[in-house]
């Protein structure tokens, strides 16, 4: 694309890829990605369609360290990011083995997490797993699963409107 002065355009450029190669949080978001958000805000963050604060044992079964040493396969970029900080994962035991990713995000992780009132990883990376395959959005599905649990909590949704499903908060048994 034509620019006004290229030499000045191509200098910011420079000047913002190194600030995100050598800045102070970028091997933090390769380690993590964006999952960091989840301890790092925790005392704002809601569970269950967001009607309760999340507890410190809540927070803490999400152990991004957990994440690290036993789900991450590795990291990817988005084109030509110098930070790549997208988290690759599988799942190598139990009933969800074979479960694999190439992104997981802080928006995966709370809405098919906490916010469905789930509290592991593996539940929660097969919910992202089967999004993928299906070609929902992570994010979107949470929050609309969380408010139809919500609605069944409170009776305004009962067994016949879903078909027969028991829609209590946490991973279906
Ligand atoms: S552009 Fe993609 S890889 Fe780069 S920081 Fe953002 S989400 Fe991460």
């Amino acid at each position: 694309m034509p620019v006004a002065d290229q030499k000045k355009t191509e200098e910011l450029a420079r000047y913002y890829r190194n600030a995100w190669l050598k800045g102070p949080g970028t091997s933090l978001k390769r380690q993590y990605g964006t999952l960091t958000n989840y301890s790092q805000i925790a005392e704002h963050t809601r569970i269950k369609n967001e009607q309760e604060p999340l507890t410190a044992e809540q927070v803490d079964a999400y152990d991004l360290d957990l994440f690290t040493g036993t789900f991450k396969t590795g990291q990817t970029a988005c084109y030509r990011c110098p930070v790549a900080c997208s988290q690759k994962w599988e799942i190598k035991d139990g009933p969800y083995r074979g479960d694999k990713g190439d992104k997981l995000e802080y928006g995966h992780l709370l809405n098919l997490g906490p916010n469905l009132g789930i509290f592991e990883f593996p539940a929660m990376l097969h919910l992202a797993d089967v999004c993928n395959r299906l070609g929902m959005d992570c994010i979107q599905f949470g929050y609309n699963m969380a408010a139809a649990m919500e609605c069944f909590q409170r009776g305004i949704l009962g067994s016949e409107a879903t078909g027969g499903s028991d829609l209590k908060w946490g991973m279906p048994g």
